[in-house]
């Protein structure tokens, strides 16, 4: 079949399918419409594919790395096979560790749990909370937050000039970054953040949490190293995240949770203590039962989206930024946020305000009158959807939950992906 036909067969560029995509909600109004689920960014509905495959697996599901049993055995082949499906999803290298975690969160609390003694980590002020709060909590850690950068370019200037002031003698260094602003969408310049970083022997760690479920990663190509995202942005909503990546810094410390299956031999001491002696590799950061289900239900959607194509999936998905952009632009009185100009290359997730609104209550009325979910508030991420408005500093609030107060600093966000109509 010639290349144009494939193109042009709409099957190809049909949304994968995803559960509750006919749910009805009623409306304040008394009638009832169907849902349209614009908050893919906080959590992605299950893929169809996902739901089926650990459907199918559940009546054989047992516990990992334990058992003699077949639904033991079975179980375990399915968990390790997760791991190596995840690992080629994201590029990795042949020597990086797989560990399933809870959360993107999760995972970058292991990642600063593990950090050497007195390593300095760069961070843009940008950053979603996940990104930003776990590293203070070492107190053998410094923390160096880089102000809101205006231009990809920027981004790697101010990152290199902080980088280059430190010393000879100054210890370990990692750089966080996020892949895709989960206020903005916009696409940070991930390979030209790492070559900085490496150049001045500093290691980096990519927040992929809303990179993954629209672009394909590329952790040996970017050389980036470590990921870290969550399932449940992953269209695999089963509590399972990952941290992928380089083994020694993993393998270097304490256990992350000490318990079984971290623990190779436990014997007591002479002196009345108990000695351990703790695995390497992924399993020392994994104790306790694994979340087998989260796991293989994660290496489901990966399967699901490279099969699909990420070809289709962004050419789909710049379709539908489009219409949105068209769409606001036509109501008037929107601004769209942007930290790097608009226009800047960006997933399908955007947030704006409406002059004269209060977003909370422009949010509830969408969903009320409209069946549209949205999301408001400043979505974990409270310095960068302050300088997007241009706002002083307010009280802290909760997580993203919207102070409905008539100056209130909110935004509204919408997102989609691979399950979203065009
Ligand atoms: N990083 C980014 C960019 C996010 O958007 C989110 C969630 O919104 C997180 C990290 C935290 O993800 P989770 O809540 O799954 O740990």
């Amino acid at each position: 079949m010639p290349a144009s036909t494939v193109a042009a067969d709409p099957s190809l560029c049909a949304p994968l399918p995803v559960l509750g995509r006919d749910v009805v909600v009623p409306l304040v109004t008394g009638g009832e419409v169907s849902y349209a689920a614009l908050d893919y960014a906080a959590s992605a509905p299950a893929l169809q594919r996902v739901w089926d495959d650990v459907a199918a697996y559940a009546p054989y599901y047992g516990s990992v790395h334990r058992g003699a049993g077949y639904l033991s055995q079975l179980s375990t082949d399915l968990f390790e096979n997760s791991r190596a499906e995840v690992a080629a999803f994201l590029g990795c290298r042949p020597d990086d560790e797989v560990v399933f975690t809870r959360s993107t969160t999760d995972s970058l609390n292991l990642l600063a749990a593990v950090l050497p003694a007195h390593t300095q980590v760069f961070v843009f002020e940008t950053e979603h909370h996940a990104s930003l709060l776990p590293w203070e909590r070492r107190a053998d850690v410094s923390v160096h937050y880089l102000a809101a950068p205006r231009s990809p370019a920027e981004a790697v200037e101010n990152l290199t000039r902080a980088l280059a002031a430190r010393g000879p003698a100054d210890g370990p260094a990692l750089v966080c970054v996020t892949g895709a602003s989960n206020v903005t969408g916009e696409l940070w310049p991930v390979a030209e953040l790492t070559a900085a970083a490496h150049a001045h022997g500093a290691r980096i760690v990519l927040d992929a949490a809303q990179l993954v479920p629209h672009r394909p990663v590329d952790v040996a190509g970017w050389d980036v190293d470590w990921v870290a995202f969550s399932g449940h942005k992953l269209y695999a909503p089963f509590g399972a995240g990952v941290l992928a990546g380089r083994a020694d810094w993993l393998d270097g410390a304490e256990p992350y949770l000490a318990g079984g299956g971290a623990s190779r031999t436990v014997a007591r001491r002479a002196d009345g203590g108990v000695e351990v002696e703790w695995h390497a590799g992924a399993a020392r950061h994994e104790a306790g039962s694994p979340n087998v289900i989260g796991a293989y239900a994660i290496a489901a959607a990966c399967r699901a989206l490279t099969e699909y194509g990420f070809d289709t999936l962004v050419a789909r998905e710049e379709r539908l930024i489009e219409r949105v952009r068209r769409g606001l632009a036509e109501v008037g009185q929107v601004r769209v946020l942007s930290l790097f100009g608009g226009g800047a290359p960006a997933v399908g997730v955007l947030s704006f305000v409406v002059e004269g609104w209060n977003s909370s209550h422009f949010a509830a009325a969408l969903s009320a009158e409209y069946g549209i979910g949205v999301r408001d508030g400043l979505f974990c991420a409270h310095p960068l959807v302050r300088t997007l408005l241009g706002g002083a500093p307010q009280e802290p609030g909760e997580c993203g939950a919207p102070d409905a107060g008539p100056g209130s600093l909110n935004a509204i966000r919408v997102s989609f992906g691979a399950g979203t109509p065009d």
